[in-house]
């Protein structure tokens, strides 16, 4: 068995065409406007909120005589004022490795802005048992003995299961994928697993704010910790107005502009 700790791979996210952007900004009789936004995510993100109200600029709606200047000053007011839709358009790609069924059976119940692409244990085969070990029992010898000893039972099952049934023989793919889920069903719920996790602005930063609080639990609180650590980094201006406490030795991301 191996002791792991959940891993965030960012793998994707939105681009700006910048063709198609300066067709449009010249379609609307602006083509020199520009911003400062320190990436495409926040870039796009400001020029779907801007269309809104034609305030690229002063005057180009008629009923707008003054315009925020900046990329910062304009995504500020946005998340401010919860506008949240706008937030919807940057999209960002994860992959979460080393992150246990527990922490994915949670992580799916976001639906709304997410989309999923979920390791198959009925197809991919469990040999080595990787698991993170929460606080509690990583602060107990005898906790942590029994904890390993029980993991490391259910890995010699998983190999005792494959020998009975003759999996390796085995040359019928439906007939190794049935053995497979028959049995996974003995391996924890704590079993380190892989999961494809695509969202929106708006709905990551709704899950960071769920999912780091005290309340949630430890393994997805370290998850939205690091997923929080890289986004606030890459997009400043669409995370500047979160504070970090630390709870518990964890981070709690919070804002007083909750669930844009
Ligand atoms: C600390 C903690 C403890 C929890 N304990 C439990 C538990 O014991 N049992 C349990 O079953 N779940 C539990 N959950 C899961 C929780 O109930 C939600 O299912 C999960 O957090 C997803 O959040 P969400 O509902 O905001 O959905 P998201 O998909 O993240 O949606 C974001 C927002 O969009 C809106 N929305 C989404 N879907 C709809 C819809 N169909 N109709 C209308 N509006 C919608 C809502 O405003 C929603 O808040 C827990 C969550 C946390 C953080």
């Amino acid at each position: 068995m191996k002791v792991v700790e959940p891993k965030v791979f960012l793998v994707g996210e939105t681009r700006v065409h910048e063709g198609g952007l300066q067709a449009y900004l010249e379609h609307i009789g602006v083509a020199s406007w520009g911003t400062d936004a320190p990436s495409d995510v926040e870039r796009l993100t400001e020029v779907m909120g801007r269309l809104c109200y034609r305030s690229f600029e002063p005057g180009l709606n008629p009923n707008v005589k003054r315009v925020r200047q900046g990329n910062a000053k304009y995504l500020e007011n946005i998340i401010r004022v919860r506008h949240g839709s706008v937030l919807e358009h940057g999209v960002m790609n994860f992959i979460f490795a080393d992150v246990s069924r527990v922490v994915t059976h949670e992580l799916v119940r976001h639906r709304a802005g997410t989309a999923i692409s979920q390791e198959s244990l009925r197809f991919v085969r469990l040999e080595e048992l990787s698991v993170y070990a929460p606080t509690q029992i990583r602060e107990s010898e005898e906790g942590m003995e029994v904890f390993v000893r029980t993991i490391e039972q259910l890995e010699e099952l998983q190999r005792t299961l494959a020998e009975i049934y003759g999996i390796e023989d085995e040359q019928e793919f439906d007939a190794k994928k049935k053995l497979t889920s028959a049995f996974r069903r003995v391996a924890p719920i704590g079993v380190a697993t892989t999961i494809g996790w695509s969202c929106n602005i708006r709905a990551l930063r709704h899950v960071v704010e769920m999912r780091t609080d005290p309340h949630a639990e430890e393994e997805i609180r370290l998850l939205f910790g690091k997923v929080f650590d890289l986004v606030r980094e890459r997009y400043p201006n669409l995370f500047g107005d979160y504070e970090v406490e630390t709870v518990d030795g964890l981070p709690w991301v919070k804002t007083a502009c909750g669930k844009v």
